[in-house]
């Protein structure tokens, strides 16, 4: 009984971590679409105006920014993080918990798995087993999890073309690539606890491995692991844009979705999850896709 009681702790303490933490979620996304970042693309030709050129008139000339400066040289690994072992043990775990939570399907799954899997074999992260999974939803929507389950609604996969499904998959697995669900596990203060709870789960049974069940459904419950912010998702899209011209799909096809997606939500609002419903964040992207669609075409022309 002794034995069990530190552990009992820190699922206490991981839970009341978590309540924060999602209260903190939930907070930052409803500030995302006030929230302004200080990186911006096509910054307005006003320092140049003030230089004095007369010749530059017009308010809707951009300067070339780079939006995706931070990303060039980026090197990913789990260091610091989890193990990748652990890593799959967590997503395996939380994936129990979204299947209980939302209705898997084998609709489309064929479809899926083969764009998904030529996806991911031509990802920065091709060596992890990838698992694509479709869930049943009237909403347009795609998430991943740690250690490569990815969901995607089938209304999502109904109004999409395979390359525009491939450009979905592609950013879904650059945040796998990139570690985002564990950077935001160690933000919140949880990836210790997790770790030390996995570490303790010796068999498929017994108190542990309830408990981490316990923590996953938490994790699944607050959605705070499809929870990411505006740089996170610029970093999704600068590595799934190149990972669909490495994979030999049509990069074009990241930005007709796009602006399917802008279609579909003028239509319908309540048809976007709330990662869509962000108008100004999705014309965004369209324009930093544009920008390195052309920077990759003057890269291969040099
Ligand atoms: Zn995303």
């Amino acid at each position: 009984m002794n034995r069990q009681s530190p552990k009992r702790f820190t699922l206490a303490i991981l839970s009341l971590a978590l309540l924060l933490a999602s209260f903190n979620a939930a907070e930052a996304q409803r500030k995302r679409s006030t929230k302004e970042e200080t990186t911006t693309v096509g910054s307005p030709v006003n320092a140049i105006l003030d230089l004095g050129s007369s010749m530059l008139n017009s308010a809707t000339s951009y300067v070339d920014v780079d939006p995706y400066s931070q990303f060039r040289e980026q090197q990913y690994s789990n260091e610091g993080l989890l193990s990748e072992r652990d890593e799959i043990k967590l997503g395996n775990t939380i994936h129990l918990e979204v299947q209980k939570r939302y209705k898997i399907v084998a609709d489309g799954q064929a479809r899926l798995n083969r764009i998904g899997q030529r996806i991911a074999r031509a990802s920065r992260r091709p060596g992890l087993a990838y698992q694509f999974h479709v869930i049943r939803d009237k909403e347009l929507n795609a998430f991943s999890t740690p250690g490569g389950h990815i969901y995607v609604t089938t209304a999502l996969m109904d109004i999409a073309s395979d390359d525009q499904l491939s450009s979905v998959l592609a950013h879904e697995v650059g945040h796998v690539v990139a570690r985002h669900s564990l950077k935001t596990l160690q933000q919140t203060q949880m990836l210790g606890g997790i770790a030390d709870l996995i570490g303790s789960v010796t068999g498929i049974a017994g108190d542990t491995a309830q408990q981490l069940g316990t923590l996953a459904a938490q994790l699944v419950g607050s959605g705070l692991l499809s929870v990411h912010n505006r740089e996170e998702e610029r970093e999704a899209d600068f590595l799934g844009v190149h990972t669909m011209a490495k994979a030999g799909y049509d990069t074009e096809a990241m930005i007709s979705m796009f602006q399917k997606i802008l279609n579909v939500g003028e239509r319908d609002s309540s048809l976007l999850n709330e990662l869509f419903s962000d108008h100004p964040a999705v014309q965004e992207r369209i324009d930093n896709t544009r920008y390195e669609i052309d920077h990759m075409r003057n890269s291969r022309r040099r």
